[in-house]
């Protein structure tokens, strides 16, 4: 990995009831549950984590799922669907236990040249399986219902939808190292090429789109990765020296942070590898305990009274 920004780290939307949640991400989609602890802003809420085994950037979507949250809805100023990677001949198999499980979604569709099965999580948040052009060797987690042959095996793309792309643009090619690799109409792509997957950052333009309520169902923000907290702080001074306000160091426990909202609208966080989810669990207990940061182990029990029932 190179001292630049790697593709996505993780991606944080919110959801509402927390174990419909947990169940559809780790028995509908297979996704492993890497750790189990509370918003670090209101520990009276879940921070749920998902993604590979070890969990490794590329394959991180986290959740707030806020039990009495509104019903939000994608619009511009927002990161509007998340791509997964899934293996080329998967999404027979994926349109079927969607229709297993009455998970809503739509008719395969192709866009730069791939495969898009599109559908919505409980809450309504949208995602597509894609089946990517190029191989993707990621190791994928596998469950007794979800076989290696069609596990997903991390992200492949986000997309934001933008009012105009040049001011979203300026950031992605001026400081996070993207180019654009198509165009098709209102529909840009652009990559890097610091890695191999998890690397494509998709804008649609839609200058007449009203702005997104970002509430349940919907993306909250877009993490990008950085190897460690050195280079972290190179990008802040970046940031910083392109007139944009960006956050303090932040410890994530997991990783260090810093957040910026880009001219577009939607927040962009940096996030580094180190120290990653076996800081505070072996590898194969990651998700198994409640785990809480430091200033709230004190108030650990009223902490899991007010959490909500996850069984
Ligand atoms: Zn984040």
């Amino acid at each position: 990995m190179e001292d630049k920004v790697s593709g996505l780290h993780h991606i944080t939307a919110i959801a509402g009831n927390a174990k419909q949640n947990l169940d559809f991400y780790t028995k509908v989609l297979g996704q492993r549950f890497v750790k189990k602890t509370v918003n670090f802003d209101d520990p009276g809420t879940y921070h749920f984590y998902f993604g590979n085994e070890t969990g490794i950037p590329g394959t991180v979507l986290t959740f707030f799922p806020w039990q009495n949250v509104r019903q939000g809805y994608n619009g511009t100023g927002m990161a509007t669907n998340i791509g997964y990677s899934v293996p080329e001949g998967s999404l027979e198999f994926w349109a079927n236990r969607f229709k297993e499980f009455n998970v809503k979604h739509e008719e395969l569709f192709e866009k730069f040249g791939e495969q898009h099965l599109p559908f919505q999580d409980p809450d309504g948040l949208k995602i597509d399986f894609v089946v990517a052009n190029k191989e993707d060797e990621r190791k994928p987690w596998v469950t007794n219902e979800i076989k290696s042959d069609v596990a997903t095996k991390g992200f492949h793309s986000v997309t934001l939808t933008l009012k105009r792309p040049e001011p979203t643009v300026a950031v992605l090619t001026g400081i996070l190292g993207y180019h654009l690799l198509k165009q098709e109409g209102n529909h840009y792509r652009f990559i890097t090429d610091s890695i191999d997957n998890a690397n494509v950052v998709d804008l649609i333009i839609a200058p007449d789109v009203p702005a997104g309520l970002n509430a349940a169902g919907t993306n909250h923000h877009v993490a990008f990765r950085v190897k460690d907290d050195n280079i972290l702080m190179d990008y802040r001074e970046k940031v910083l020296s392109k007139g944009y306000n960006i956050t303090p160091k932040i410890d994530r426990d997991y990783f260090y942070s810093l957040y910026f909202r880009e001219p577009g609208g939607v927040l962009f966080e940096l996030a580094t590898d180190n120290p990653g989810f076996t800081k505070d669990e072996s590898l194969n207990e990651l998700g198994t305990h409640l785990k809480l940061p430091n200033q709230y182990e004190s108030a650990r029990a009223q902490i899991e009274k007010v959490l909500p029932d996850l069984n």
